[in-house]
């Protein structure tokens, strides 16, 4: 049983946060663990202190807030950001419930 990644131009290095799939590039971007220290895996909108800023949101209204994000600031048109998002977010470790 294979099973096909369809992300294929995904270069190893690149990081996302594993809650909103925002690209993690500068020190600044990184979420924060309770000791202040930098972690890999959430950005600093998602995560501070060692805790989600808004540990209530639904996948759904995380896919549409960043959909929002984007098309506000003219990053890509809504129906691209649709698509993309929907893609994107339901893969990323915050949202995976199995
Ligand atoms: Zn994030």
């Amino acid at each position: 049983m294979e099973k096909k990644n369809p992300m294929k131009n995904n270069p190893p290095k690149k990081l996302l946060c594993q809650s909103c799939g925002m690209p993690l590039d500068k020190p600044d971007d990184f979420g924060t663990d309770i000791n202040k220290s930098r972690i890999t895996d959430y950005c600093h909108f998602c995560f501070q202190n060692g805790n989600f800023t808004e540990p209530e949101i639904t996948m759904q209204e995380m896919i549409d807030k960043c959909i929002g994000i984007l098309t506000q600031q003219g990053i890509m048109p809504e129906e691209q950001a649709k698509v993309m998002m929907s893609e994107v977010i339901p893969k990323l470790k915050r949202w995976q419930t199995e």
